[in-house]
C-alpha cells in the first residue's frame, strides 16, 4: 500500500523505532544534571560582535526523553519549577555584560516547547530579556514548536529589538535525519517554521550537524556542504555548522567504545568551510568546535586533529567564526600538516558497500547488543524495506550521489 502524505507525517513524528528503544537503554541511567548549578554565561565573539550565551537548567528537551537523536545529551533533571528557571535567567543576565552584541537564551532543549518551559515562565523570561540592554536576542527551539501564537508573543514582548530563532536541522537529507540522526519529523517542518519566522520580521538559524552515526568522513563532509545550502536556500539567514561531540549516555558514545565512531576532524570543518560558496560565508558560522562545554554533560571525545596542530587550526577557526570571510577559509585552507595527509587519505576512502545497507548491518547489531532481538526480528523486513527507501521515497537520500571529494584551495584565495 503507497503511503498517504499524513501516514508519512505521522511515520515522521514518531521517529525511527529502533533508535528510539536504543536511545532510551543508552540514556538508562544516565545521571540528573546538578541542581546547584542551574545556570551558565558563556562569552565568545562571533561575526565580529560579542556574544553571550545564557544556558538554564529544564527538565530536558521533551525528545530526549522518547529517544531521539543519536547525539544529544543535552542534559536532563528532574522536574525544574517554572519559578527556578525564571530565577536561573535572572541571575545569569546579571553576569552578561550589558550592551552585548548578541544574548542567545537556551534551555536544555525548546524555549518554546511548553512541556519543557511552561508559558508563564516563558513570560516572564521575555520580561527580564526585554528590559535587558543588547542589540539582539536568539532563542533555540524545534521547528514543530514554532507557532503561530508562540511567534507572536515573542515578537510583542521584544518590541524593537531584533531576534532570531534558531532551530536544529541537523541534515537536510530526511534519509539521514531519521536513519543516522533519529531526529524526529522532516526538513520541511524546519522550512515552514522559517517561513513563519521570517513572515513576522524574525531571523532564523539553521543548526547544522558534521559527523552523525554511520557516515564516512567523506559522507559526512557532504552531507553538511548539502545541509548548509539547502537551509540558506529554503528559509535561514545563518547556518551554524556544529562538528559532533561524542558525549556520554549517547550513541555516538556507545558506537565509539567499540571503534564504530569518532568524532570529525577539524579538518572536515574547514574543508565544509572551503566547499561553501564564498558569496554565502557571511552567512556561515561555525559552533562548539573547541571542548569548553564547562560542567555540562560529559563529553567523552571531541573534533579534533593531532596535538602539533591543533592551537593553530584553531586559532584560525576562531578567526573565521569572528570575521567569516574567504581570506579567513584561505587561512584555513593554507594550513597543513602530517595529521592532515592522514585526514585526506581517509577522505577518500571509498566504503565497500553502500550507506543503507551498512547503516542495516549496524542496526542488527545493535539488536543483538542491547536484547532487542525478538522486536527486531518481528520487524526486520519492514525496516529493510524502508532503509532501502523501497517503500517509502520521503526517506530517499535526495541526490545521493554527491560530487566528488575535491580540495578547493584555489576557490578561496588570499587575495580575497
Ligand atoms: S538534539 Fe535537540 S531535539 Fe534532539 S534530543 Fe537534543 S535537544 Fe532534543
Ligand atoms: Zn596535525
Amino acid at each position: 500500500m503507497q503511503p498517504t502524505p499524513e501516514s508519512r507525517r505521522r511515520k515522521d513524528a514518531t521517529g525511527n523505532l529502533l533508535l528510539n528503544r536504543v536511545m532510551r537503554l543508552v540514556r538508562a541511567g544516565r545521571p540528573y544534571l546538578a541542581a546547584d548549578k542551574p545556570f551558565y554565561v558563556r562569552m565568545d565573539r562571533a561575526c565580529g560582535g560579542d556574544f553571550a550565551q545564557l544556558w538554564f537548567l529544564t527538565r530536558g528537551c521533551t525528545w530526549d526523553h522518547g529517544g531521539a537523536c543519536t547525539m544529544c545529551n543535552y542534559g536532563h533533571a528532574r522536574s525544574v519549577p517554572e519559578d527556578s528557571m525564571v530565577e536561573s535567567v535572572r541571575q545569569g543576565l546579571e553576569r552578561v555584560p550589558r550592551g552585548v552584541d548578541e544574548l542567545y537564551v537556551s534551555p536544555s532543549g525548546s524555549l518554546l516547547d511548553p512541556v519543557e518551559v511552561p508559558h508563564r515562565a516563558r513570560r516572564l523570561i521575555y520580561e527580564l530579556v526585554a528590559s535587558f540592554p543588547c542589540s539582539k536576542f536568539s532563542l533555540e527551539t524545534r521547528a514543530e514548536t514554532v507557532t503561530p501564537e508562540a511567534v507572536d508573543e515573542l515578537v510583542a514582548a521584544m518590541g524593537a529589538r531584533r531576534v532570531a530563532v534558531g532551530m536544529g536541522l541537523e541534515s537536510s537529507s530526511p534519509w539521514i535525519l531519521r536513519f543516522c540522526i533519529n531526529k524526529k519529523g522532516h526538513p520541511t517542518n524546519f522550512e515552514a517554521a522559517s517561513q513563519l519566522l521570517r513572515g513576522r520580521g524574525v531571523g532564523v538559524y539553521a543548526n547544522v550537524s558534521l559527523g552523525p552515526a554511520f557516515l564516512t568522513t567523506s559522507e559526512a563532509i557532504d552531507d553538511a556542504c548539502q545541509t548548509v545550502q539547502w537551509a540558506l536556500n529554503h528559509g535561514a539567514d545563518m547556518a551554524l555548522v556544529f562538528p559532533m561531540h561524542v558525549k556520554g549516555h549517547t550513541l555516538l558514545a556507545w558506537l565509539h567504545q567499540r571503534g564504530l565512531y569518532r568524532p570529525p576532524s577539524l579538518w572536515s570543518l574547514v574543508e565544509v568551510l572551503a566547499r561553501i560558496e564564498p558569496e554565502f560565508l557571511p552567512r556561515v558560522t561555525i559552533s562548539w568546535y573547541r571542548n569548553d562545554y564547562g560542567d555540562g554533560p560529559q563529553v567523552v571525545v571531541s573534533p579534533s586533529t593531532c596535538p602539533r596542530c591543533r592551537p593553530r587550526v584553531l586559532e584560525s577557526l576562531d578567526r573565521f567564526r569572528e570575521n567569516p570571510t574567504s581570506s579567513a577559509v584561505a587561512h584555513l585552507v593554507a594550513q597543513e600538516c602530517e595529521c592532515k595527509d592522514a585526514w585526506r587519505t581517509e577522505m577518500e576512502e571509498a566504503p565497500e558497500r553502500a550507506l543503507p545497507e551498512r547503516v542495516l548491518d549496524q542496526y542488527e547489531q545493535l539488536a543483538r547488543a542491547f536484547n532487542l532481538m525478538d522486536w527486531w526480528s518481528a520487524r526486520d523486513e519492514e525496516i529493510r524495506a524502508e532503509v532501502l527507501g523501497l517503500d517509502a521515497p520521503h526517506v530517499r537520500p535526495a541526490d545521493w550521489q554527491a560530487p566528488p571529494a575535491q580540495w578547493t584551495r584555489d576557490r578561496h584565495t588570499l587575495a580575497h
